[in-house]
């Protein structure tokens, strides 16, 4: 039975990407810490600029070698914890 491309069962999911899964929830944990710092205007210019084109792509995230990120983006993550967080701890 073949195998649609780019369906992966979960259960064949690799370390290395499990790795790289949870390096990012660090990496998002760490930039909401920051940007929990930041005015509350700075984190709504972010959450404003890094919304979702429509078509899954982050409209704020463009690389020159990669295109448009998919969204939600690690900024728009990020600044959404960051807006939750402050708003428990007021
Ligand atoms: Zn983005």
């Amino acid at each position: 039975m073949a195998e649609a491309p780019g369906e992966r069962p979960i259960s064949n999911e690799s370390s290395t990407e499990r790795q790289r899964g949870r390096a990012t929830s660090v990496v998002v944990m760490q930039l909401a810490q920051l940007l929990a710092t930041e005015p509350s205007s700075t984190i709504k210019a972010l959450l404003a600029r890094h919304v979702d084109d429509g078509r899954g792509k982050c409209r704020g995230c463009t690389l020159p070698q990669r295109g448009y990120e998919p969204w939600p983006c690690i900024t728009s993550a990020a600044a959404t914890i960051a807006t939750v967080s402050s708003r428990l701890s007021c």
